[in-house]
């Protein structure tokens, strides 16, 4: 018997829907590199970083799209092939891992962003979150 608490997850149009173990959730943070922008079709990404084994699918097939990241490894973002919605990258350079979109989670309000990610491609209309650590590309 687990007491953790779960965290419900899906798309916009809910053909996708999966479950994750918030106990599990190692760090959230924004993304404000170039690719998270056009990926999310905004000025950051909110990304939670979540073990692979406190992910649960429960229902769906995501479709994914790979890049070579700025480390020369791939990037695969995960969307839903029905509604759009971005909701999970896995790096190569991160094995094992996660990094869910805020978005994806039913419930957001219980992250907590710790820190910005490449601030040096921030747009001037939405600067990294005032008062949190900003590393000027991926942190070291
Ligand atoms: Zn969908
Ligand atoms: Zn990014």
């Amino acid at each position: 018997m687990s007491n953790s608490q779960k965290s419900e997850c899906g798309c916009l149009c809910g053909a996708i829907r999966f479950e994750i173990d918030r106990d599990a959730v190692v760090s959230a943070n924004h993304c404000h590199c170039s690719d998270c922008q056009k990926s999310t079709g905004s000025a950051f990404a909110t990304i939670v970083l979540v073990p692979i084994d406190a992910f649960r699918m429960e229902a769906g097939e995501t479709r994914s799209y790979s890049v070579t990241g700025s480390s020369g490894q791939s990037v695969t973002r995960s969307f839903c092939p029905d509604c759009g919605s971005p909701l999970w990258s896995e790096v190569e350079v991160f094995p094992g891992f996660r990094f869910v979109k805020a978005g994806a989670f039913d419930d957001a309000s219980w992250i907590e962003p710790a820190s910005s990610y490449w601030g040096d491609s921030a747009q001037p209309w939405a600067p990294p979150a005032e008062g949190l650590p900003v590393h000027a590309q991926n942190p070291t």
